[in-house]
């Protein structure tokens, strides 16, 4: 991929901007482009149906109602999930934040408009992957979820995985990644590479929050979204068949 070369000063909306159409070239110009990862998926599209779309919407109704955590008392509307359940890619982030809170969806803030924008450079979006975070109800003040409140809600995303049944999970951040990967080791260590788990392969990445606030992160985690196509050309998951 070319470097970017920038003539004038520009602002880092423009930067980035800049980067997402490079890297959509890219992607389109490598569409032939090997896997960089050395693991074998070991297992075929075949296994990818879920099947399990009322079991998800029981648990869609328990989590609209759940006391289970004192957030249950604070939330505006829990946040189950959005996208598509028979896909077999999940995203997966951290907890609602004030715009999930108010609207019941995961990323619409600005982190989700980042996420939209990332899902599209590489031909994904919405109806194409599963969305949904470790916490349902939005932490307040968007602190980070608590180990408590993390015990008591990820039986609703082990459902929700296990309903869905994911070929790939992209983790988005650290305690999404330490959840799946049951790790301490931080995202910055993580990401940039694929890990192999109950027949899924995981790909961790950083949170399109942390991609707002440092743009130093943009790059890498682009790189993570070219393996993340990788592994869908690889796999042939982007038939649109699912
Ligand atoms: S955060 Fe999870 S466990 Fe806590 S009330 Fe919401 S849905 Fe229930």
């Amino acid at each position: 991929m070319k470097a970017i070369k920038y003539s004038k000063p520009v602002s880092y909306d423009q930067q980035f901007l800049h980067i997402l159409a490079d890297f959509k070239n890219w992607v389109y110009q490598e569409s032939r482009f090997e896997i960089h990862s050395n693991d074998d998926p070991g297992f075929s599209l075949n296994d990818t149906q879920s099947g399990g779309l009322p079991e998800l919407s029981v648990i869609h109704q328990k989590v609209k109602t759940c006391q289970k955590c004192p957030l249950g008392q604070s939330r505006n509307k829990a946040v189950f999930a959005d996208g598509n359940p028979n896909s077999p890619i999940m995203l997966i982030g951290e907890a609602p934040g004030s715009e999930e809170d108010r609207l019941g969806l995961p990323f619409v803030g600005n982190a989700g408009k980042l996420l939209d924008k990332m899902l599209h450079s590489i031909d994904l979006n919405r109806e194409k992957v599963y969305i949904c975070n470790v916490l349902k109800c939005r932490p307040p003040g968007n602190r980070n979820p608590n180990d408590q409140e993390i015990e008591n809600c990820s039986p609703y995303l082990e459902q929700q995985i296990q309903m869905v049944n994911p070929k790939i999970i992209m983790t988005l951040g650290n305690f999404a990644t330490q959840f799946i990967l049951k790790v301490e080791t931080g995202i910055s260590r993580l990401r940039g590479k694929t890990y192999q788990l109950d027949g899924r392969i995981i790909l961790p990445t950083y949170h399109p929050s942390a991609l707002l606030h440092n743009n130093q992160l943009k790059r890498p985690a682009w790189n993570d979204l070219k393996l993340l196509k990788s592994l869908i050309l690889k796999l042939k998951l982007d038939n649109n068949t699912y």
